[in-house]
């Protein structure tokens, strides 16, 4: 036998399922438009304390709900003790410089050795050596242009010896 719509007064057949609740355990049986009607309206925290409801958008947005209240409040003084920190290192790290940019020049004294910004006077020695060797003109006889090479790997390391403060 197929249940009436639940909406007082209506004698439709009670065809669509509509939930009682947030725990969906219950529904409502109404008719397709009393059905549209309701979902509409359903409030999903209706019948929720004000904490009930912050629970559960802590869980929506945190996956679980934040420490229960009452250890939260004894634990304030620590967390409003840890967003200071938070905040004074933070306006000290605004403060603090930005990382000087490479200079031009040895970012390209770099790239002939093939080595980035990042590269340390310890890369740089090595490539230099491994470079210098197949470049030098004693040497490099088979290759083209090696002299040219020499110079500008030559340059480029006198470039990076000042850079990194060597001598
Ligand atoms: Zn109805």
């Amino acid at each position: 036998m197929i249940k009436k719509c639940e909406h007082t007064g209506c004698t439709k057949a009670g065809t669509c399922r509509a939930p009682k609740s947030r725990d969906l355990k219950e529904y409502w049986f109404f008719c397709r438009e009393h059905a549209a009607e309701y979902n509409k309206n359903w409030n999903f925290y209706a019948n929720m304390t004000a904490d009930e409801i912050e629970d559960d958008w802590e869980r929506q947005t945190f996956g679980a709900p934040l420490r229960d209240k009452q250890s939260a409040n004894q634990d304030a003084s620590d967390y409003v003790k840890f967003i200071n920190d938070f905040i004074n290192g933070r306006s000290e790290f605004d403060r603090r410089p930005a990382p000087s940019k490479t200079p031009g020049p040895v970012v390209s004294a770099l790239r002939v050795f093939d080595l980035t910004p990042a590269a340390t006077w310890r890369d740089v020695g090595a490539k230099y050596r491994v470079l210098a060797k197949k470049y030098h003109p004693d040497t490099a006889h088979n290759i083209k242009n090696a002299a040219t090479e020499f110079t500008k790997i030559a340059d480029a390391y006198e470039i990076l010896k000042k850079h990194f403060g060597k001598k």
